[in-house]
């Protein structure tokens, strides 16, 4: 379908890039932004007229880090650090099926782009190994949705048991036996299933592309590793992994490599350019130095390491040292919302812990830039959307400059990442075409999906029950083993984690 330009006029327009809001008046035609004008200059007689008076236009918010599967796990999550997190994984986010796939991409889109995020880096498991007709469903429901996205497996050959030294030996006979019935596969049938992905990807990338996502560092055997960034560089593929997120990684790291998890994973060649980091709180100054120095970007999600006690991620020394950063929500199990202007405030707000100085804090320009340019870098689609750029694709939020959170008017960027919370959205926009129109979406049938998200929600977590009540029962000697593991001595440089 030919969409008519469209000239959105009478706006004030937020540019992340310049750091600054103006007013503007936009061109839109064949999606993308052709133009823009100081207000009220010439545009094509031809150009439908969208109206923007009282409203602030901002670039589409990009998610950097999230996982689709776990849109159907929100308030489920008890007291749990990551690992417990993890123990409790094969029940929380197991026991879907190929429907599923679509149903939760779906549900994570609605959430995002109601909350004004257009584009999402989507780390997808399925056990006890990815499916090509999984992330192909995955991918079909965010197209569906009318929203972008990289849509990556998280990709394993090791349990989370048998990952972390020394605790599947840890655990009583009984114990061991259970989780022993809990199987990854092995390294050639995941990577076969990754390269019929990669070659049979049915999708136009400008919308929804693949990638990879070898989940953990300590989950990933080192042929497991190379073989990912083969095909990953192969297939022009961005590769994406959960880096020191724990105390606990990195202690075990350390134990397991005899160096960091970021050195071991530059020995293995994995860095690059094209590769993201998520999380990165127990990094010391060579771990960044050495993240910087590949031009690797690092996905913060504060929501999350504050849910599950994760600490707390040094991001002006990482913005310091040069790496990349954008901004994620992660998954709806361990931070229950999708919404990154909450993730863009607790970033501005963190960085205030680093340090006394407020000179080296994060300033609201900062994180909106992270939020948008910063993770558009992250998921490789920054030649698309993140910024507001002639060129750029037309993913643009409408905010209502007559909400409460904008009233009275004093500094339209300050109060768009300390006062927003979405609720001044109007409108959303991806490519120019219109998803979200008056607080609703125009792509999904909303009463529809909440009616099916909530039988599925009921059917998997009953069928998913005799798993959840085994792991309830090993998850004290879990627990012990982890708490005293976090304890442990680590070294780190002393101006990075507490
Ligand atoms: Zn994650």
């Amino acid at each position: 379908m030919i969409q008519r330009p469209l000239a959105i006029r009478g706006g004030l327009v937020a540019f992340p890039s310049e750091g600054e809001v103006r007013a503007a008046d936009l061109l839109i035609q064949d999606g993308r932004i052709a133009a823009i004008v100081a207000p009220g200059a010439a545009l094509p007689e031809e150009a439908e007229l969208v109206g923007a008076n009282d409203r602030l236009i901002m670039p589409g918010l990009v998610n950097a880090h999230t996982h689709s599967h776990l849109a159907i796990a929100k308030g489920v999550s008890r007291a749990w650090t990551l690992e417990l997190h993890l123990h409790n994984g094969p029940w929380t986010g197991g026991g879907q099926n190929l429907a599923d796939r679509h149903l939760l991409a779906q549900a994570s889109a609605a959430e995002m782009l109601l909350k004004g995020c257009t584009a999402c880096y989507d780390l997808v498991l399925e056990l006890p190994q990815p499916s090509p007709d999984g992330m192909f469903a995955t991918a079909a429901g965010y197209i569906d949705a009318g929203m972008r996205a990289v849509v990556a497996p998280m990709l394993a050959d090791r349990t989370f048991w048998q990952a972390i030294p020394g605790l599947r030996d840890a655990l009583p006979d009984h114990a061991r036996a259970e989780i022993d019935t809990i199987r990854m596969a092995g390294v050639d049938a995941n990577l076969e299933a990754c390269e019929r992905m990669l070659r049979e990807w049915p999708h136009d990338r400008l919308g929804v592309r693949p990638g990879l996502a070898p989940t953990i560092p300590l989950h990933c055997s080192d042929a497991f590793w190379t073989g990912a960034r083969a095909l990953a560089n192969a297939h022009g593929a961005p590769m994406h992994a959960h880096l020191a997120e724990s105390k606990i990684q990195a202690i075990a790291g350390r134990a397991r490599y005899g160096m960091s998890l970021t050195a071991h994973l530059d020995a293995l060649g994995i860095l690059g350019p094209d590769f993201t980091a998520a999380h990165g709180i127990w990094l010391d100054d060579a771990d960044l130095e050495l993240l910087a120095r590949r031009g690797c970007s690092v996905a913060h999600n504060p929501s999350s390491n504050f849910r599950l006690g994760s600490g707390i991620a040094n991001v002006p020394a990482m913005v310091a040292a040069g790496v990349r950063v954008g901004l994620g929500s992660d998954a709806c199990s361990c931070s229950d919302h999708q919404n990154l202007f909450e993730v863009m405030r607790l970033a501005c707000y963190l960085s205030r812990t680093a340090s006394f100085d407020p000179d080296d804090w994060l300033s609201p320009r900062d994180v909106f830039e992270m939020a948008t340019c910063g993770s558009a870098r992250a998921l490789g689609l920054h030649e698309i959307t993140g910024d507001i750029r002639p060129g750029l694709a037309a993913d643009l939020v409408f905010l209502d400059l007559g909400s409460v959170n904008f009233t009275p008017l004093n500094d339209p960027l300050y109060q768009l990442v300390f006062a927003e919370e979405g609720r001044s959205i109007t409108r959303v926009m991806v490519g120019g075409r219109t998803v979200v129109e008056d607080g609703r979406l125009t792509t999904i049938d909303y009463p529809a999906l909440r009616a099916r998200l909530n039988d599925r929600a009921r059917e998997i977590f009953a069928a998913n029950a005799p798993r959840k009540e085994m792991l309830a029962a090993i998850e004290p000697f879990v627990k012990h083993f982890c708490v005293g593991l976090a304890q442990g001595r680590l070294e780190l440089a002393e101006s990075v984690a507490p």
